[in-house]
Order: C-alpha cells, then sequence, then structure tokens
C-alpha cells in the first residue's frame, strides 16, 4: 500500500469520526431516565452520554452523579436542542448537580461529559431537588440525613446541621494536623459590628486562612503576619454568620485567635485600626508591605516592614527617569522593560500562588 493510499484511508476514517461526532444530535440519546430512578451510565471527555427525559408534571428536580471519580459536567438541552442549564460541582468532590425547573409534557436531554479519556461507568439520580426547613424538605417531606462532608463550610445542604467549630471573640484554638481532613472550621457570629482579626500564631507552621460570607470567598491571606502566620482583616456585621477556613500544608499545629481589630495602648485605652495594603514604591521611595495603623497614635502597630526600593520608570521614554531625573541611556530601554516585567510578575505571581492555593483549598483542581 502506498504512503498516499494509506493517507487517504486515515483521512477518510477521520473525515467518517467526524461527520458521526457532528451530526449526533440530541435526538440520539444512550438511556431514559424518569423522576426518583438511579440508572448507570458511561462517559468520557470525548463520549457524551445523552440521557433523556419526558417530564410528568412541572416541577423542580435535581441530577446528581454519585461517586464520580473524575470531575464530570452537565448540560440541559431541550427538545429543539436549546442549551437550558448547566450542572454545578459540590467544591469538594467531583460530583455534580443539575437542578431545573421542569415543565409539564416536555422532552428534555442531559448531555453528560467526564475528564477522563477513559470511558467511565456511575450512577445518576434525578429527584426532588430539596428545599428544607428546619431540617424537613418542604417539596417531598422527606427528612435530611445531614451529610456534611460535601460542603466546604461542614454545614449540611439543609442549613440545620454545621460540623465544624465555633469561635467567640477573645478566643484561642488549637489545629492539630489530621491527616485525613483538609480544613477546619470556625463559625463566627459577631456580636457587635466592627473590625476583626483572625490570625495564626505558629513559630515553624505555614497555615493559611480563607473567610466565607454567605457561602461565598469574602477574603483571606496567608503570610501576612510573623513566621508564616495570616493575618484576616475585616469588618463583620452583628448577628451575621462568617466561617474562617484554615488550611496547613506542612501537617504542623497552630493556634488560631479571634480579636477585635484594636490597638491597646500604654494606659490601657483600645483605638480602632485600619488595614493598609502593600505600598508599591519607586526608585526614590520605599516598598512596604500590609500594615495594621493606628491613626489616634499615627502608627503602625503591625507589618509595614520596608521592602527595598522601587525600580526607575520611563513612561515618557524620553531616556530618562520620571521620579530621579538620572539618565538611562546607559541602561537599555531592554533593561527597563525586563525590570518593569520582573515587578509586575512578581505581584502577578504572589496574585497567582494566592488563587491556586484558593482553588486548590475549595477543591477545583
Ligand atoms: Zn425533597
Ligand atoms: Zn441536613
Ligand atoms: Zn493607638
Ligand atoms: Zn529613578
Amino acid at each position: 500500500m502506498t504512503i498516499r493510499k494509506l493517507t487517504s484511508i486515515i483521512l477518510t476514517m477521520v473525515m467518517l469520526v467526524s461527520i458521526s461526532v457532528i451530526t449526533a444530535s440530541a435526538a440520539d440519546f444512550d438511556a431514559v431516565i424518569a423522576e426518583n430512578e438511579t440508572i448507570q451510565v458511561s462517559a468520557s471527555f470525548d463520549k457524551t452520554a445523552t440521557i433523556k427525559f419526558v417530564s410528568a408534571e412541572t416541577k423542580t428536580l435535581a441530577l446528581k452523579s454519585e461517586n464520580l471519580e473524575e470531575y464530570g459536567f452537565c448540560d440541559l438541552y431541550d427538545e429543539n436542542e436549546e442549551f437550558l442549564e448547566s450542572s454545578y460541582e459540590n467544591l469538594v468532590d467531583t460530583d455534580f448537580t443539575l437542578v431545573y425547573d421542569f415543565e409539564a409534557g416536555k422532552t428534555y436531554y442531559f448531555d453528560i461529559r467526564v475528564f477522563s479519556d477513559e470511558e467511565l461507568t456511575f450512577s445518576i439520580s434525578l429527584g426532588c431537588a430539596h428545599e428544607y426547613t428546619d431540617g424537613v424538605c418542604d417539596n417531598c417531606g422527606v427528612a435530611c440525613d445531614h451529610d456534611t462532608d460535601g460542603n466546604i463550610l461542614m454545614m449540611c445542604d439543609c442549613g440545620a446541621v454545621y460540623s465544624g467549630s465555633d469561635i467567640a471573640c477573645g478566643d484561642t484554638d488549637t489545629v492539630e494536623p489530621e491527616a485525613d481532613k483538609k480544613f477546619s472550621v470556625f463559625r463566627f457570629i459577631p456580636e457587635e459590628t466592627g473590625n476583626y482579626i483572625f490570625r495564626s500564631v505558629s513559630d515553624e507552621a505555614d497555615p493559611i486562612a480563607y473567610l466565607f460570607y454567605d457561602s461565598e470567598f469574602y477574603t483571606g491571606n496567608d503570610d501576612f503576619g510573623d513566621s508564616y502566620n495570616f493575618v484576616v482583616f475585616a469588618e463583620l456585621t452583628e448577628g451575621e454568620t462568617y466561617y474562617f477556613i484554615t488550611e496547613e500544608f506542612n501537617d504542623m499545629s497552630y493556634d488560631v485567635m479571634l480579636t477585635k481589630a484594636v490597638h491597646t495602648a500604654d494606659d490601657g485605652s483600645e483605638h480602632d485600626v485600619e488595614y493598609h495594603d502593600w505600598y508599591y514604591g519607586t526608585c526614590q521611595e520605599i516598598t512596604y508591605t500590609e500594615g495594621i495603623y493606628c491613626p489616634e497614635c499615627d502608627e503602625y502597630i503591625e507589618g509595614h516592614l520596608e521592602d527595598g526600593y522601587g525600580y526607575h520608570e520611563d513612561w515618557d521614554y524620553d531616556g530618562i527617569c520620571d521620579y530621579c531625573g538620572e539618565s538611562l541611556q546607559g541602561e537599555s530601554l531592554i533593561d527597563i522593560i525586563f525590570d518593569f516585567l520582573d515587578e509586575f510578575l512578581a505581584a502577578l505571581q504572589g496574585i497567582f500562588d494566592f488563587i491556586i492555593e484558593l482553588l486548590d483549598t475549595v477543591g477545583v483542581w
């Protein structure tokens, strides 16, 4: 067989495969699912499992995967192949959930895929999209079986059970390393609106903290404090529920401490303090790390450490530093650009590292 003939056969096969992919419509389905049914499906990244559902009544239902080994997702289409809804992940494992208000008598198609080259077989179930009041579902009357494993806040979806710790202002807690436990969660409901500081205390451990409010990431910190300690500074509102989530990457124990954000002066009086972010200097100005500032005493009580001078900058490209007037002719434009890029990338790297750690924590990877 000539190379040319072989090539044409391969091309033909590729085209046939492509055509079969392109023409695969929602009307071709792999299985049918009914309400309150659990079925087995097989899918990979390239092979979509299409599941047909005809809704008997107008109702909100949830399609959930069970014990999926890799991240999966599902898109819902109507009978005209119009996209309707996508699934969401539950943050701590690889399963997905899709909730939709189905209309009586209509036909729907769930397109399911998995981030896996190999085909995986797993269960999906279609059932009540439980909406709980005091642990009992408003829609089906079933009592919640209280599972907090699938929730980063250690809170059952029904809102009735929390399996983390509580912390009060003034408390210090010790976090012991536990290999099988990824996070420690501290719930806090302030009795007073104001600024609070949640910090770790340790000589060697490198913990990181995230603050969640209303199930959303609010703020976080890694290394503001001494050694590798975090300091989370946040304005919190009386009566609202906040969750401080901590994680340590070296299996070391550390203390956590929650206090009002105040400066206690030598005479015992308490002053309100402010959080100041990093200050980036130039060739003429020192860069300062983040700090806590007492306006009443006009001094930083924590942080705000010198981090060296910044760089010459030449925004108008006249070969002269805009800040110090020094001629930069000796220094090539490339050097200036590299200096600037260096500074820019360092800042970007900091942000990137933080996001990576956060994504890692919430289990997106
Ligand atoms: Zn229900
Ligand atoms: Zn529950
Ligand atoms: Zn002060
Ligand atoms: Zn300069």
